[in-house]
């Protein structure tokens, strides 16, 4: 296993994740409140209105979409919203 900074927090951690363990908690909250959010309204404009009536910070967004986390959003229609 290699030695990774962690992409949420920037903390030095192991692991095969992109966050260290205390972000992947917050990941999943995260990830849990935009797939509710879809679930209601799957009408956003942009990646950028998404972000805000999330709550969802630009970057953490972009980073669950581009690995596929946001069931509402795939990487095409993703690419239709930038
Ligand atoms: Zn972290």
């Amino acid at each position: 296993m290699e030695f990774k900074k962690c992409v949420r927090c920037g903390c030095f951690f192991i692991s095969k994740n992109d966050v260290c363990c205390n972000c992947e908690t917050r990941d999943k909250l995260d990830i849990a409140k935009l797939n509710n959010i879809l679930d209601e309204n799957n009408t956003f404009d942009s990646i950028q209105d998404l972000s805000i009536a999330s709550g969802v910070t630009f970057n953490n967004l972009n980073r669950f979409i581009q690995n596929n986390k946001i069931d509402g959003i795939n990487n095409n229609s993703y690419n239709n919203l930038k």
